[in-house]
């Protein structure tokens, strides 16, 4: 017989990669490394473990909502979705198909700290690349974007406004 919890396992998996980050609309809670486990107990009862990006994240009761729909039009009765705070998410997390796609989206992707050498000391800097032009000569204009995830920076090079993802 085929171990049917394993296989239901796997579809929600596959259901929760068409919910869709809400501020992200391109990138799913699945690229994004939000969701940490998948419980099912039994056909009708399932939890669902997911870690914020970031804490006070208005868009996470937005994704719990998206997750209790999914599930519940999938069929199960009592759906739990329990928030984990830690180990706190990174943005190591999330998937290199999920970087990829920020980047065509037009948001640069976040990426491992660079040190970068200045006259009199060792600082540490996120090395920004603008996703237009792929140029490191950027600068922060602002520490909000256009929402409180993200940040707004500005390409030296081509001049291009952008988003970066700092959901952390
Ligand atoms: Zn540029």
């Amino acid at each position: 017989m085929v171990n049917t919890i394993e296989h239901t396992e796997s579809q929600v998996w596959q259901l929760l990669s068409t919910v869709n980050d809400p501020e992200v609309p391109v990138l799913s809670i699945v690229d994004l490394g939000i969701v940490r486990n998948v419980s099912v107990h039994n056909a009708e009862s399932i939890t669902v473990t997911i870690t914020p990006t970031y804490s006070g994240c208005p868009a996470m009761d937005v994704i719990s909502m998206q997750i209790r729909l999914v599930l519940l039009e999938y069929g199960f009765k009592e759906v739990k979705v329990e928030k984990v705070l830690s180990p706190a998410w990174t943005t190591d997390w999330m998937s290199e198909s999920g970087k990829e796609k920020l980047k065509a989206y037009g948001i640069a992707p976040p990426l491992p700290k660079q040190t970068v050498c200045k006259p009199d000391e060792f600082q540490e800097e996120e090395a920004i690349q603008c996703p237009h032009c792929l140029s490191y000569h950027t600068r922060l204009i602002s520490r909000f974007g256009s929402t409180a995830c993200k940040a707004l920076y500005q390409c030296q090079d081509c001049k291009e406004p952008f988003d970066y993802f700092k959901c952390h």
